[in-house]
């Protein structure tokens, strides 16, 4: 936590967990509605068409897979399992009736169905390859050599020629509105992790900001609370900023604040927390931790300031800063805790400054 990370570019290729709830609903209604449109085309065999006497069959036996998969993936929740025995089953159905011409060779018009919805709960690289290779063995099956090879009914010339380049059309704007589709998405996701991080962070030190600090803080009093596992807060102030400022200028003056987060960021574990709670005043939280090792962590970073001077425009400065320590008590509230490390800060400013004050060192020590 005490580095705070900027944001990193994303993987593509992951889908969010939105995302990925959005493919389960929408596989299981899909799932739903294939079975109930396989079922009717089997029913509809069996008592009006009849033409050809297996085709119901086969249609009913294609429902019953979906349906089987289904209530296996409700059973296990696996969503690979769901995805995958979902697009093979219409893999297989589609080819099925397209190439037999059932229903008076209407069943081709299914083709239709395939590349948005194949792009849509796929990757876009299986979305590609499915269609690159469905239109190619498609494409063969309509030449003579494919009906011989794979007895497909007879389709008039224009018709082929219409279904295959139609079919070419719609593969290649499923691809391209998908593609749209999932930049989009990504774009938005990196925007509102941008935003995130501005909202939560401190422009000039990139440490974590007050409000983000407040919520870091009720945090571990929650686990505090829950736990009883301690933890310590440490109040850092510049001393003499305000000198600084006026003697060395503005810039001077952030170039200072900087240098101090850098030193109370590398003087702390991973696991706490520095933010920049106020102008020139730092909180440093530090989880699990009783006051005499928060003391030994101010003595680090106290140490720290003065062994590696802040340079700004290439001069050392002298820059020092004043600590008030205090651990989370049973009685106290956040709040408490607080004004505890304010008070012992205060009489670290009132009595020389540059010093640490905690409650073992007691009223007046320097603790050094
Ligand atoms: P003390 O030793 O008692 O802490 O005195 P101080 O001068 O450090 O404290 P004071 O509160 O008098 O002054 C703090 C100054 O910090 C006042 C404010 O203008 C300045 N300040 C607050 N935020 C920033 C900032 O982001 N950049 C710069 N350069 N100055 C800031
Ligand atoms: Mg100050
Ligand atoms: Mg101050």
């Amino acid at each position: 936590m005490a580095e705070a990370p900027l944001p990193t570019a994303p993987d593509p290729a992951s889908e969010s967990t939105e995302t990925r709830s959005d493919i389960v609903h929408l596989v299981r209604i899909l799932s739903v509605a294939a079975a109930l449109a396989l079922f009717f085309f089997a029913w509809r065999n069996a008592y009006v068409t009849a033409d050809p006497p297996w085709f119901g069959t086969v249609m009913a036996a294609f429902g019953g897979i979906l349906v089987a998969n289904l209530l296996l993936h409700l059973l296990t929740g696996n969503l690979a399992q769901l995805r995958w025995g979902f697009i093979a089953t219409i893999t297989a159905v589609l080819i099925f009736v397209a190439l037999s011409g059932v229903e008076q060779g209407s069943g081709v018009m299914w083709l239709y169905v395939y590349p948005p919805v194949v792009f849509y709960i796929s990757s876009p690289r299986f979305g590609v390859i499915s269609c690159v290779a469905g239109w190619l063995t498609l494409v063969v099956a309509l030449t003579p050599l494919g009906r011989l090879l794979f007895s497909v009914a007879e389709y008039p010339l224009p018709f082929r020629l219409v279904l295959a380049t139609s079919l070419a059309f719609v593969m290649v704007f499923s691809y391209l509105l998908d593609r749209a589709r999932r930049q989009h998405a990504e774009r938005l996701r990196q925007m509102a992790e941008i935003f995130e991080h501005a909202a939560t962070h401190d422009a000039l030190t990139n440490l974590a900001n007050r409000r983000e600090g407040t919520d870091r803080l009720a945090r571990e009093f929650a686990r505090f609370q829950r736990s009883g596992t301690p933890f310590s807060v440490i109040l850092v102030d510049i001393d003499h900023f305000k000198t600084i400022n006026d003697t060395l200028g503005h810039d001077v003056g952030d170039q200072v604040i900087q240098a101090i987060a850098m030193r109370l960021t590398s003087g702390c574990r991973k696991m706490d927390s520095v933010i920049r709670w106020g102008g020139e005043e730092f909180l440093v939280i530090l989880p699990g931790t009783t006051e005499s090792d928060a003391i030994s962590t101010g003595q680090r970073i106290r140490q720290r300031i003065i062994e590696q001077p802040v340079t700004a425009d290439g001069r050392p400065l002298e820059v020092t800063c004043s600590f008030g320590i205090a651990e989370i008590g049973p009685a106290d509230a956040i709040q408490t805790l607080l004004q505890r490390a304010d008070e012992r800060l205060y009489h670290a400013k009132t009595t020389g400054r540059n010093r640490i004050i905690s409650r073992r060192f007691g009223q007046g020590s320097d603790g050094r």
